[in-house]
């Protein structure tokens, strides 16, 4: 008998990976019901030999045939097939999963994470967009739902793991922390020639293409203050960024009696996963230990004016409204045109700035309007691109 079937949305990719490590090393604990990818059907396919699972989702339908006939020349063709976004709901609220794993990047979290939690099921979010774009929704949904919101970005991870056991009212003050990425130190003139290459090269953490570049712009960071913004209940006065070269503070929580718990640990992802798997229980593991006299431990004051897109992000954050999804949604695109070579690193805050401002906020959107800002903001920056 397991303790948990799962289903893994974005399960080819770096957080849906490391989650089948979890899975592997718990065998007795976990057990695969569905894997989604959006095109890279041959890990999947991978995966399915591995872990066995009663639901196969590929996101791109035009890869639907060709995912069906390899699974045949398998003898896989016992597992249930799906494609689309429709896919990726039957894969949040199918009757056999009981805790969905959202890893998807980008937007595309949002229909998937509010069909789980509309089903009951408990959540294990990494993908932060969901909550940027749709926090109010979501959170909303998730107070209705008898599911859980468990959050997988270790920032986050490390602030739920300090708020256990304290009540609200006790918190002052959220601390982020943030490594600075691969550009920490740099001046703006040093950036002007970043290659994608160049900005891909996370120092602590290996992670997928889009989060790598947020991490270089600080937006990743922004995109966190206002993730941490919804989960946790906290004003945007009370959420504070530090820059942490080192990874080792995941963050912290300022109480109001001066005290701050935190949680540290090796830069190493699947610590957050496998506590959101299995919480409330702690599992053991053999992951490489912290040794404490291997770091010094900095804390530094973000720089701002060089990595504007941590300003842009709480500047959306108190706007609210339909802002937050426009701010994601200008940067996902911005990010492609860069990794695409289309635009240059220094544009990315740049275009950002330039939609939001062309943007009429919505001040209590529907998921509708959310879909339609989202389209908008993605189209107008490809417009502002000179
Ligand atoms: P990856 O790019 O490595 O993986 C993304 C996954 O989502 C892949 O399985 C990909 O499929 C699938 N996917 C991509 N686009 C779509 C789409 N439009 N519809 C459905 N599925 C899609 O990303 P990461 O694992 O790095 O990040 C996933 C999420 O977790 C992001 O929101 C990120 O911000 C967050 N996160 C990641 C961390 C990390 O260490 N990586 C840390 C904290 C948070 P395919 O393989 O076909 O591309
Ligand atoms: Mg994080």
């Amino acid at each position: 008998m397991f303790e948990k079937n799962i289903s893994i949305l974005g399960s080819t990719g770096s957080i849906g990976t490391q989650t089948l490590e979890i899975v592997e090393n718990n065998p007795d604990k976990y057990n695969v019901v569905a894997l989604t990818t959006n095109s890279n059907i041959d890990t999947l396919i991978n995966q399915a030999k591995k872990f066995h699972p009663n639901l196969l989702v590929v996101n791109d339908s035009s890869l639907k045939d060709e995912l069906w006939n390899k699974l045949k020349e398998e003898n896989l063709n016992n597992i249930k097939i799906a494609s689309g976004q429709e896919g990726m709901i039957q894969a949040g609220e199918m009757a056999e999963a009981e805790l969905v794993v959202v890893s998807v990047v980008g937007f595309s979290g949002v229909i998937p994470t509010i069909s789980a939690l509309k089903a009951d099921k408990d959540v294990a979010l990494a993908n932060k967009e969901t909550l940027v774009a749709a926090g109010e929704q979501v959170m909303r949904l998730s107070h209705q739902s008898k599911g859980r919101l468990l959050p997988i970005d270790s920032e986050h991870s490390a602030i739920f793991q300090a708020l256990m056991g304290e009540k609200n009212d006790s918190v002052n003050k959220l601390i982020l922390t943030a490594s600075g990425g691969p550009f920490f130190g740099k001046t703006k003139e040093e950036l002007y020639n970043i290659s994608p290459k160049d900005a891909l090269k996370h120092p602590n953490w290996d992670m997928g293409n889009k989060i790598s570049i947020d991490s270089a712009t600080l937006m990743n960071k922004g995109l966190e203050v206002i993730e941490a913004h919804w989960l946790f209940n906290i004003p945007f006065e009370q959420i504070d960024v530090v820059i942490h070269p080192q990874s080792i503070v995941h963050s912290l929580v300022e109480f109001v009696d001066g005290a701050m718990k935190a949680e540290l640990g090796l830069p190493d992802m699947r610590i957050p996963i496998q506590f959101a798997l299995g919480y409330p229980q702690r599992e053991a593991n053999n992951f490489e230990r912290l040794d404490l006299t291997d770091f010094d431990l900095t804390f530094k004051k973000p720089d701002t004016k060089t990595f504007p897109c941590l300003s842009l992000a709480y500047q959306a954050g108190k706007i609210g409204g339909s802002m937050p999804c426009v701010l994601n949604a200008a940067n996902e695109q911005a990010v492609y045109q860069f990794l695409a070579k289309k635009i240059t690193f220094l544009q990315i805050p740049e275009l950002i700035e330039k939609v939001m401002e062309k943007h009429e906020v919505i001040k209590n959107p529907s998921i509708e309007n959310l879909i339609s800002v989202d389209n908008w903001a993605r189209k107008a920056t490809d417009e502002n691109i000179t």
